[in-house]
């Protein structure tokens, strides 16, 4: 089955958009294997298409402290392990330098990657979205994993590529 890793920096909401794929399905986890390692597995289907997602950072304690080096670690892990990659951003935040330091690594590699802007909850924020181009990625997914905007046509393009 294909799998489908969620990167980004804390708080951007990729537990959220997480939990809003795999919904009632039960969540996986594999915690045994120390804080670089720990992430969710999931279970979810798209247009009859089946597919595990990967939360990663799960469990990273005080995650708002999580140094950079942590989460380069665990963009690297997800790489190896996933066929493609969702990078999550923050439209409240616009771009970090922790984004532009994921966003160096995602652009060497040659899996699929969907930059996902998140927290586009209203037009306003379709506007501040448009800084995300500056992480050389290319074009973006604008969604909400609040109120479910803009999903579909991410997941979508996401079966699509698998
Ligand atoms: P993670 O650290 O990347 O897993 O982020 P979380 O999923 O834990 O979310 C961090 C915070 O962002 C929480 O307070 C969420 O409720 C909030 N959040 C997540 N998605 C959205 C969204 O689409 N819009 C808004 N306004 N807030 C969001
Ligand atoms: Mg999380």
């Amino acid at each position: 089955m294909s799998i489908v890793a969620i990167v980004g920096r804390p708080n951007v909401g990729k537990s959220t958009f997480f939990n809003r794929l795999i919904q009632r399905r039960e969540a996986i986890t594999d915690a045994v294997s120390g804080v670089t390692r720990d992430r969710h597995y999931g279970k979810t289907d798209w247009n009859g298409r089946e597919f595990s997602v990967i939360d990663t950072g799960g469990y990273v304690i005080g995650s708002d402290d999580v140094f950079e080096a942590e989460i380069d670690k665990q963009v690297e892990l997800a790489i190896d392990e996933a066929d493609a990659v969702i990078f999550m951003v923050d439209a409240e935040d616009g771009i970090t330098s922790m984004d532009e330091d994921v966003a160096k690594i995602l652009r060497k590699v040659t899996k699929p990657i969907f930059l996902v802007v998140n927290k586009v909850d209203n037009v306003q924020r379709i506007q501040d979205a448009y800084e995300f181009y500056n992480l050389g990625l290319g074009d973006y997914f604008n969604i909400s994993s609040i109120n479910g905007s803009g999903t579909g046509e991410l997941l979508d393009a996401i079966v699509e590529k698998l």
